[in-house]
């Protein structure tokens, strides 16, 4: 006889009356995985409204403390009864009943969706990101919106307006930006799943801070309809998760060419495995902590065993990475935060006239990096500036893209660390903006290339006797995100 839901310790759901003795029946939710739930709601271990709930006491414990969620939602039951009615008429999806945490940069129709921005506190999306229409048909429970940098301008989460969010596994560290939110969410076993956007890191670095998977596809492989563009020609979204596999699964959902975004594509690479890795080990010599290097080593390693080849490469215009970064992304972020002007939607401030409305709108609504980045955007598109920096750096973008792609004929993928530092201490690098771009060094590439990239936990290194986790990245021709799916649960398997 299987007993209603207890409530106390979420993972102690259910009690199970067997021959009179009383057995807890766990929802062990530290090793559930996407595939795992799903067998177990097809069986009727446990319901979909008793998982969410599960997932939901424990964000709502760890929340006070680590500030992941903006908001958890208050029709998570009626969410979960849904996908529990799905399961029962045989007509389940992987995701259906999956509890997810959405980076508050997605748009869900009548939700708040405030880019973690004062400028848009209390706006209210009127309509449906297409990856969320996805997520929707696919019978998910949206357990809530997940906290970040302001308008994912960031590498922290300290640049959110509601505060920083505070690394589970240490809380006097950042959990990584921008999608800190999501990543810390999933580590700490208060979602499932989640979706986050990476612009130059942002899932990625987040995810290699908290522990988790974090994938970025190729440019264009997911739609962006629906989400605040931060850096339109750079900007993805993409799934953070407890496995590469779940990370496959999710992507597998949301991906796909959407009418709405002309930059999406439907497409799928094969090529013909090489057994080649590429390492660029010339940009690893130095500005990157000891122990995360010997980290990487080992990872390395694990594919040697495996009969890999690791193979030196050359990619001489990545050192430009960072400078024709933030040259790109501010001037794009100046021309896409126009539209927060007052008028439109968000935060209305009276000034004296209309020029001054806009004025102080965006002077009180915006905080400093969002500022910043507006300035520095403007002055590099600005008459006399634009050929000497703005066309510049976009000319330098292809010759990275460029590298790139001759390194792929000769490797199946290329490997370095995902961040040169483990998680950072809270405040550590706020007075000075250009160490926290440092931090990007290794994520960026990928984005200015348009390729994809995930992050895969590979142990943990440690500090102040913490053990902090840290990531291997694996990056992939364009659309092969297939290789990234394989090679990253050879490396998963391998540490079994
Ligand atoms: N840290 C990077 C930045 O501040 C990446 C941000 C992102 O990927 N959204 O721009």
């Amino acid at each position: 006889m299987v007993w209603p839901a207890q409530t106390g310790d979420p993972r102690t759901l259910k009690f199970i009356f067997n021959h009179e003795t009383i057995i807890p029946l766990m929802i062990d939710l530290k090793n559930l995985t996407i595939k795992k739930a799903h067998e177990h709601l097809v069986k009727g271990d446990f319901s979909a409204l008793e998982l969410a709930n599960a997932y939901k006491a424990e964000a709502v414990k760890r929340n006070p403390e680590i500030n992941a969620y903006l908001e958890i939602f208050s029709d998570i039951d009626e969410q979960a009864k849904a996908a529990d009615d799905r399961i029962k008429a045989g007509k389940a999806d992987m995701l259906t009943g999956i509890p997810f945490a959405i980076k508050d940069i997605i748009l869900i129709k009548g939700r708040i969706a405030s880019g973690a921005s004062k400028i848009l506190e209390n706006y209210r999306a009127t309509y449906d990101a297409t990856v969320i229409k996805k997520l929707k048909d696919a019978g998910v429970v949206f357990l809530g919106r997940t906290n970040m940098d302001e308008f994912a301008m960031g590498g922290s989460n300290e640049n959110s307006a509601f505060g920083p969010v505070k690394n589970p596994h240490d809380t006097s560290r950042v959990p990584g930006g921008s999608s800190g939110g999501s990543a810390a969410a999933v580590a700490m076993d208060a979602t499932l799943a989640a979706l986050g956007t990476d612009t130059g890191g942002s899932i990625r670095e987040p995810a290699s801070f908290c522990g988790v998977v974090g994938l970025k596809p190729t440019y264009g492989a997911v739609s962006r309809f629906g989400v605040m563009a931060m850096t339109s020609s750079l900007d993805q979204v993409g799934p953070l998760a407890k496995t590469v596999e779940d990370a496959e699964i999710i992507f597998n959902t949301i991906k796909g060419r959407d009418p709405m975004d002309s930059t999406s594509f439907e497409m799928n690479e094969t090529r013909p495995e090489k057994k080649v890795i590429g390492v660029p080990f010339d940009i690893l010599k130095e500005g990157i902590d000891k122990d995360v290097l010997e980290n990487f080593n080992a990872s390395l390693e694990v594919y040697k065993k495996q009969g890999y080849t690791i193979k030196d490469i050359d990619l001489p215009m990545m050192k430009y990475s960072l400078a024709v970064y933030y040259v790109i992304v501010p001037a794009e972020v100046s021309s896409n935060t126009a539209r927060y002007d007052g008028v439109k939607y968000g935060l209305h401030v009276d000034g004296k006239d209309l020029p001054d409305d806009y004025l102080s709108t965006r002077a009180q609504g915006f905080g400093p990096e969002v500022r910043r980045r507006i300035m520095l955007g403007t002055y590099v598109l600005s008459q006399g500036y634009y050929d000497a920096y703005y066309s510049k750096a976009l000319k330098v973008k292809k010759l990275i893209t460029a590298d790139f792609n001759k390194a792929f004929q000769e490797v199946d993928a290329i490997m370095m660390p995902v961040s040169p530092t483990p998680a950072f201490k809270i405040g550590e690098k706020t007075a000075d903006p250009i160490s926290m771009y440092l931090a990007d060094i290794f994520t960026v590439p990928a984005n200015l290339a348009g390729i994809p990239a995930i992050s895969v936990p590979s142990g943990t290194v440690n500090r102040d006797g913490k053990a902090l986790p840290v990531g291997l990245q694996i990056i992939a021709p364009a659309f092969a995100e297939q290789v990234l799916f394989d090679l990253g649960k050879k490396f998963e398997q391998s540490r079994l």
